[in-house]
């Protein structure tokens, strides 16, 4: 059988063993309705609130500002439809950097158009944020866009596909003194298992997800400081202090806890080890001829590395990497997993990918990542690109017959995350 070597983790992460540990008596033992009354619930209420009081003070902040969701994508949508619906009409724009995960992009599209005027939002205004060719925003030209009344302006900690760190701080301060009304949301889905929680500290709202952090899917939080005001998207019961209703998942959140802190626990030791693999990565692929670098190591994440690689095309190296039992990804992938072109990439003034010029390769490492895994990555990717160049090198139908191929496998017309 082909070994497995995993290199996707900004798509997710397996659940770390002590993280299964801690959830498992939540499901089957002490599986009580944590708003209920009895022991069983009680019981469960109680892990609720100590996982509560840990992801708070992991993520910097205080228990009460903790609003438990379904993950990340829940997180970034009620904070952009939570905070335009508590605020009265019309509410003002919305700003957001043009390289941010559709959890935000999304939401802010259907708030313009008015999708969501049953929350009370009507159509806003909605502007984008330019980035430079290494996807950091320009704290100025953000500036430019706060004119006005504004409302919420949102920019993630760091980005999914080529791992740029954003520099919150500075955002910060150019929206404090611009536009002090707005609302400040930083997603920090891909930034929160390396990032120290200082880094979120200046902003009002921060979305986390477990299963980026060796936590499970479909748990993740959104910080809320005091005092900004938020409407909920889902009504029901009332939990969360009305913010967001439904039964707790309390193994959910439990899993939550345990992952941040896993992820703190460890997090210089670790951001050292993922560094030092991804640069003898980075080094070793870099060195090939037509592969490059998209962004400058001291900007990403330490287990990030994003290539462009010239002469391939990105279905049919994920394909032929997949065929080696290497899983990478393109970086920007739809839900069916059919390769999209890259807002990202564009927003960076590169070509968004897709034509034989320049494939996109994602290669993210995490927390089970070893020395043997990127052994096997440098050997593979090098014998892949070969194969395909050669390929490529001859005329027409030899090329064509290695496109339809790797396509038919792929079963898309497109291929995997
Ligand atoms: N934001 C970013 C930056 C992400 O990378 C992702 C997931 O890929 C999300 C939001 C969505 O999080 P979730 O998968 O928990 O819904």
């Amino acid at each position: 059988m082909t070994p497995v070597t995993y290199l996707d983790h900004a798509a997710t992460t397996p659940v770390r063993p002590e993280v299964a540990a801690a959830m498992a008596p939540y499901a089957a033992q002490w599986y009580g309705n944590a708003s209920g009354a009895h022991r069983v619930a009680r019981r469960a209420r109680r892990a609720l609130e100590d996982a509560r009081e840990e992801v708070a003070a992991l993520l910097g902040a205080r228990p009460g500002e903790v609003v438990f969701t379904s993950g990340g994508t829940e997180a970034a949508n009620l904070a952009v439809f939570g905070t335009l619906a508590a605020r009265p009409a019309p509410p003002g724009a919305v700003v957001h950097s043009a390289v941010e995960h559709p959890a935000v992009l999304e939401p802010c599209a259907a708030a313009a158009r008015g999708a969501r005027a049953v929350f009370g939002v009507p159509g806003v205004e909605r502007r984008v944020a330019p980035v430079d060719g290494a996807g950091r925003v320009d704290p100025g030209a953000l500036g430019a866009l706060l004119g006005g009344e504004v409302a919420l302006v949102s920019v993630m900690a760091a980005n999914n596909e080529v791992g740029t760190v954003q520099p919150l701080d500075e955002v910060a301060v150019v929206v404090r003194r611009l536009a002090p009304e707005a609302v400040l949301h930083t997603d920090a889905v891909q930034a929160a298992a390396h990032l120290d929680p200082a880094a979120t500290a200046p902003c009002d709202l921060v979305s986390v997800s477990a299963h980026k952090l060796g936590g499970p899917k479909g748990a993740g939080a959104l910080v809320v400081r005091d005092g900004v005001a938020l409407a909920p998207l889902l009504y029901g019961g009332g939990q969360e202090r009305e913010r967001r209703s439904g039964t707790h998942d309390v193994a959910g959140a439990v899993g939550l806890a345990a992952a941040l802190r896993a992820c703190a626990e460890n997090r210089p030791a670790e951001t050292a080890r993922l560094a030092a693999l991804r640069d003898r990565l980075g080094d070793g692929l870099a060195a090939l001829d037509g592969v490059t670098e998209t962004v400058p190591r001291a900007l990403t994440l330490p287990g990030h590395l994003h290539l462009l690689v010239e002469g391939v095309e990105r279905e049919e190296l994920l394909v032929l990497l997949d065929e080696e039992g290497l899983c990478a990804s393109a970086g920007s992938s739809c839900a069916s997993g059919a390769l999209q072109e890259s807002h990202v990439l564009a927003a960076m003034g590169l070509r968004p990918g897709g034509g034989a010029d320049r494939a996109p390769l994602r290669l993210t490492l995490g927390h089970p990542t070893t020395a043997a895994d990127v052994d096997r990555a440098l050997a593979v990717v090098p014998a892949v690109l070969a194969r395909l160049r050669e390929a490529t090198g001859a005329p027409g139908r030899r090329r064509r017959d290695v496109a339809a191929g790797v396509r038919a496998q792929s079963g898309m017309g497109g291929s995997g995350r």
